[in-house]
Order: structure tokens, then sequence, then C-alpha cells
């Protein structure tokens, strides 16, 4: 037998849980579930200060247990589990299994689930995240102001983030693997252009190195097969994203990595009832605040949706 709601949120960072703060105010009684990671992103982040309404900044696990009580605060079914297949009908009423086992319908759907940075594989890289190690320069590279730091990758992602690090940064190390950069030729001549960034080419990181905190990076040379120390306090991995989607695909309309597409202006997908939010339909902005923003726009759309089918 199939549970019947009205708004399910699927997934618990801070677009899921805005969502929920709004549609559970508006009465809509959403059921949010929170994925393998409870929190989403902000969870494996030490200090965030760049979230309004935090003057001294605040730790992201805490951060987003302050999102989760303020959702449950409205009434917000808060529960554990996965969603691991949909069926999103053109009738309008959409199904969900929630870890294989349990159907969820509901004329309103909500997908805040997120997306997932790529990283290299290091053990180094684990254990130092959030000590130097991170895969946003937007978010950590104020920590590193006057530092050092290198920057894995050769996309636009990789230089973008160069290019905001140099203006932080006394100087950042770029290291690409292969000899040439995938980036766009615009991002190219920009990174080339900036006196401090020096790319390392041809190079991998064999380890990062730190007890604690990140001291420092071996690298390779593929060409010469050569070794060598970057003395860095910061690390950042910047080798692309993947938007947590792959059990929405055939499903509702992507752009070819992945991202959902929504009507400009709006949360709305191609799918009458099914709305996206958060880092799931956004490879550009990638906030925790733009995450949020667009939350509430879902919540919003969701609700005026059910209004016209006169079902809220
Ligand atoms: P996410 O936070 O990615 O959450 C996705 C949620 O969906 C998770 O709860 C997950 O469990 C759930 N989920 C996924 N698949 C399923 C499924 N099948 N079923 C159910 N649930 C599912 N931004 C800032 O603004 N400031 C910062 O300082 C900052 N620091 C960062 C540091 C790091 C290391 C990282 C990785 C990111 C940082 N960001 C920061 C970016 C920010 O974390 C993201 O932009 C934001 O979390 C995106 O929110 P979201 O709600 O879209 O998704
Ligand atoms: P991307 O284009 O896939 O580039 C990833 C980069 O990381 C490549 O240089 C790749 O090297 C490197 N890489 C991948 N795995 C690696 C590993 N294990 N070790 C070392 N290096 C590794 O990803 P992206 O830069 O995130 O861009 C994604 C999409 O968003 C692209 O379409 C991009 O154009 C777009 N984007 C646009 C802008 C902009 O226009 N301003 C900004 C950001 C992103 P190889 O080249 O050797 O594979």
């Amino acid at each position: 037998m199939s549970e019947k709601t009205t708004c399910l949120i699927v997934g618990s960072g801070p677009a899921g849980y805005t969502a929920a703060i709004y549609a559970a105010r508006a009465g809509m009684n959403p059921i949010l579930y929170t994925g393998g990671q409870p929190g989403g992103q902000l969870t494996i982040t030490t200090d965030v200060e760049n979230y309004p309404g935090y003057p001294d900044g605040i730790q992201g696990p805490q951060m987003m247990m302050d999102f989760e009580q303020q959702a449950r605060r409205f009434g917000t079914d808060v529960r554990y589990g996965l969603a691991t297949k949909v069926d999103f009908s053109a009738s309008g009423l959409h199904t969900v299994i929630i870890d294989n086992q349990h159907p969820i319908e509901s004329p309103a759907v909500i997908i805040a689930t997120g997306a997932s940075a790529k990283w290299l594989g290091l053990e180094s890289e684990q254990r130092l995240n959030g000590h130097g190690v991170s895969a946003c320069a937007v978010c950590d590279g104020f920590f590193f102001r006057n530092q050092d730091v290198a920057i894995v990758g050769g996309g636009d992602t990789a230089c973008e983030e160069a290019s905001y690090l140099a203006k932080l940064c006394k100087k950042v190390s770029m290291i690409v693997r292969r000899d040439t950069l995938r980036a766009s030729q615009i991002m190219q001549k920009r990174v080339m252009s900036l006196p401090n960034i020096e790319i390392l080419w041809n190079t991998e990181t064999e380890e990062i190195l730190g007890d604690k905190e990140v001291t420092g990076a071996r690298i390779k040379n593929l060409k010469t097969g050569q070794s060598s120390t970057l003395d860095i306090t910061g690390f950042f991995v910047a080798i692309g994203h993947e938007p947590n989607t792959a059990i929405f695909k055939g499903q509702i309309d992507m752009d070819p990595t992945g991202y959902i597409q929504t009507i400009k202006g709006t949360t709305k997908t191609n799918i009458s009832g099914v709305f996206a939010c958060g880092d799931a339909q956004d490879n550009i902005y990638r906030q925790a605040i733009t995450a949020a923003g667009t939350g509430c726009m879902a919540a919003l759309d969701a609700e005026r949706y059910l209004a016209e089918q006169g079902l809220h």
C-alpha cells in the first residue's frame, strides 16, 4: 500500500530544509527525506562565514542542525531514508519509492538532492578535509588570505576558482594533469594573465601533507617522473561536480551533465507538480544561500500549484 501525502521533499541540505520551513508554515504538512547525508554538503565543512544571520560564522554541521530544528518546529515530518526510484506521472500523482520498499504518492514533489564535489580519492584528502582541503574556493578562500595555496584541475571551474583565489592569496599553484587546460579560451587567458598563478603542467598530486592541517603537497611531474614538495596551507580540488540526480534520469528534463532543468525564474520542471531547487539544478552558484533561496521558491511554487489543483 502506498502512503499518501501532499508535499514530499527529497533532500535535507539548505534547499530541502528551507522548502520544508516554507511548506510547513503554509500548512502543507511536508514529509522530508534526508537521504544518506542528513544536513547535506555543509556537514563536511567547518566554518561557514558567508551565510547571513551568523555574524560570527557558524560550524557547518551546527548550521544544518539549526535548519532541521526550524523545519521541525513548524511540523515538518523529517524522516531518514533514501529515495531509490521515482515515477513521475503526467496525470499528476507522483510516486517516490523510499529505500526500495516504501512507495509514497504525492501531487507535489520537491527535489533538493544537491550535488557532490568530485575528489581525487587520496586518504590525506579525506583526513584533511575542512582543515586546509576544500572543494569550494568561494566558500573557503578567505581563510587563506596572503598564503600560498594549490588548486587541482584544468577546467572552467578550476580556472574560475584559481582567479578568485589569486585575488586573496599570495600565490596559487594550479596542478594540471595534462599539458593543456580543458577550460574555455577566455578562462585560460584570464588565468595566464594573473602573475601570482603558476601552472604546473603534467603534474599529479601524490599526497597532501600535514598532520592536523595542510602544510604542503607532494606532487609528481608525469613527464619526468620526478616528485617534489609544494609548501602550501590550502589545497583546493576543482575537478568537477556531480549532481545527485541519477534516480530522476528519464523522468524529467536534465542538461547533458545531469543538472535538472527548471523553467527560467521558477523551480518548475517539465513535469507538473515536480519542482527542483538547490545544487541539483544549479551548476553555477552552488552556495548555501542560493540553495536556500531556491528552496523557498520551490515551496511557494508548490503551494501555488496545489492551490490551482484545488488540493490546498
Ligand atoms: P546538499 O547540501 O548537497 O544536500 C543534498 C541533500 O540531498 C543531502 O541531504 C542528501 O542526503 C540528499 N539526497 C541526495 N540524494 C538523495 C536521495 N536519493 N534521496 C533522499 N535524499 C537525497 N556554501 C556556502 O554558501 N558557504 C560555505 O562556506 C560553503 N562551504 C562549503 C564547503 C564544502 C566542503 C562544500 C562541499 C560545500 C560548501 N558550500 C558552501 C556549498 C554548499 O554546501 C552547497 O551549495 C549547498 O549545501 C547546496 O545545498 P542543497 O540543499 O542543494 O544540497
Ligand atoms: P570539467 O570541465 O569536467 O573539468 C574538470 C577538470 O579537472 C579537467 O581539467 C580534468 O582534467 C580535471 N580532472 C578531472 N579528474 C581529475 C583527477 N582525478 N585528477 C586531476 N585532474 C582531474 O569540470 P568543470 O571545470 O567543473 O566544468 C564543468 C562544466 O561547467 C563545463 O561544461 C564548464 O565549461 C562549465 N563551467 C563554466 C564556467 C564558466 O563559463 N564561467 C565556470 C565553471 C564551469 P582533463 O582535462 O585532463 O580531463
